[in-house]
């Protein structure tokens, strides 16, 4: 099998891997499409110096063989089925996990190359998951399959902003993950959804893509008003969210923010209003089940081909990261030749 290596900013590699082989319990997946995130741009673009590693988390593919114990089991995926793969393992036996917060597992078991460089999995042309892992998706388009894990991330946002049919909602920040909030909440039933954005070209293709008000962030109170749930995908606006959180609402922090950034609100101001502020970081194995379920049901079909921006062959993964560390773009997937 081949396997993508990044072994420094701007420099990527093509390795031959031994094939591996599905466990009893395993499918093996021939992976034909993976999407660049913001961890695989960070590491290209010298952001991350973590060398040399194999990345890829967003990844789908058909599965090419099954283990014996699964071979044949009734709603397990099998040989030929199109399935989206969720790449974190979960060990289900340390704190979080045995509350089920299986995203937040403090004993990860990694993957390694022949030669020990760690490999996320994704930008690779074969692996072998375990079963429950791979989540079938139907006809889905491959690149859709792939948008899986950042759906599944998204959806595990909705449920920590406790978000409900007939809420108002607002997101700022008009990247992906913006733009998946959206489609999700559109049909979780969301009374009007807006989008805040810096920038007027993603405001833009918001409004095109269904959001009912756009704004930029000095705008948005007076354009978009109150709102029930915010959800914050930017790397900023967290106290632009707080202020457009209705009493009883909630502010979700999806994104991930400088260190040193603080939150400033009053003990006696989320006392009085009920206002919730909180996380969202991973998904857990319900958030896959329902993304895939969404996924293949068609229902944001529309939603999700408005944010492929591009694709490329796997030996010209060097140009999609490229692409993805000198302009703004949704996603740009690398991909084999298997779709
Ligand atoms: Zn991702
Ligand atoms: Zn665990």
């Amino acid at each position: 099998m081949r396997a993508l290596v990044v072994t420094g900013p701007g420099e990527v590699e093509v390795r031959q891997e031994p094939d591996p082989a599905p466990g009893e319990e395993q499918v093996l997946v021939e992976i034909a499409s993976c999407g660049i995130c913001t961890f695989e741009r960070r590491l290209f673009a010298g952001v991350k110096p973590w060398y040399p590693v194999s990345p890829g988390h967003e990844c789908a593919g058909v599965v090419v063989a099954a283990g014996a114990g699964v071979d044949g089991l009734r709603g397990s995926p099998q040989v030929g089925d199109r399935v989206t793969i969720d790449l974190l393992t979960r060990c289900m036996t340390c704190g979080p996990c045995r509350r089920g917060k299986t995203g937040l597992c403090v004993n990860r078991q990694g993957r390694k190359l022949s030669d020990g460089t760690v490999a996320f999995g994704g930008f690779t042309s074969l692996i072998a998951v375990d079963a429950k892992s791979a989540h079938q998706v139907g006809g889905a388009p491959i690149q859709h399959a792939a948008m899986g894990e950042p759906i599944a991330c998204c959806l595990h946002s909705l449920r920590q902003g406790q978000f409900r049919p007939g809420d108002r909602v607002a997101i700022i920040g008009g990247g992906l993950m913006g733009r998946i909030h959206m489609a999700l909440t559109r049909v979780g039933g969301a009374s009007s959804i807006g989008v805040v954005d810096l920038s007027e070209q993603r405001r833009d293709e918001a409004e095109e893509s269904g959001a009912d008000w756009v704004a930029a962030p000095e705008d948005a109170l007076k354009v978009g008003g109150k709102a029930d749930v915010v959800f914050v995908t930017a790397m900023g606006g967290v106290d632009l969210a707080v202020e457009m959180a209705d009493r009883g609402g909630a502010v979700v922090l999806y994104s991930a923010f400088a260190e040193e950034l603080k939150i400033s609100i009053g003990a006696d101001y989320c006392h009085r209003n009920e206002v919730d502020i909180v996380g969202a970081f991973n998904q857990d194995i319900e958030d896959w089940r329902r993304g895939s379920t969404l996924i293949r049901s068609g229902v944001i079909a529309d939603d999700l081909d408005r944010l492929i921006t591009a694709r490329y062959p796997f030996g010209r993964a060097g140009e999609a990261l490229s692409l993805v560390t000198s302009e703004p773009t949704y996603r740009v997937f690398v991909e084999n030749a298997t779709a």
